[in-house]
């Protein structure tokens, strides 16, 4: 799937690179932001056909980065990411494609990712 991109949106450096490692493994095309104000610049150098954002972060949270990424025109698909307590309202606030609930493993992530992918 070397022609779908993923842009990841994730405070925390570690999850960035881990969740970037696993969608590079399954062929996707990633970019990384720290923050939603970061992944709305982001989105605009190079459009990503599905977005896996993290809901808490500094600066612009991730009801922040959706409602204005929907104010934009973008319909771009979002997977949340987030704590599993939260994770199924999380995603309904911002009407998400899917959702991963944190901690999760290889499996759970590409199968989030797979059922948010437009049909090609
Ligand atoms: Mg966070």
């Amino acid at each position: 799937m070397p022609d779908i991109r993923i842009l990841v949106v994730d405070d925390e450096p570690d999850i960035r690179a881990t969740v970037s490692a696993m969608l590079e493994i399954e062929g996707y095309d990633v970019a990384e932001a720290p923050d939603g104000a970061a992944a709305l610049a982001a989105i605009e150098q190079r459009r990503p056909d599905i977005i896996l954002l993290d809901m808490r972060m500094p600066i612009l949270d991730g009801w922040g980065f959706a409602a204005e990424l929907r104010r934009r025109g973008h319909q771009t698909p979002i997977v949340v990411m987030t704590a599993a307590r939260d994770a199924a309202r999380w995603a309904g606030d911002i009407a998400a494609a899917a959702f991963v609930a944190k901690p999760f493993g290889y499996d759970d992530l590409i199968s989030a990712v797979e059922s948010a992918r437009p049909p090609s």
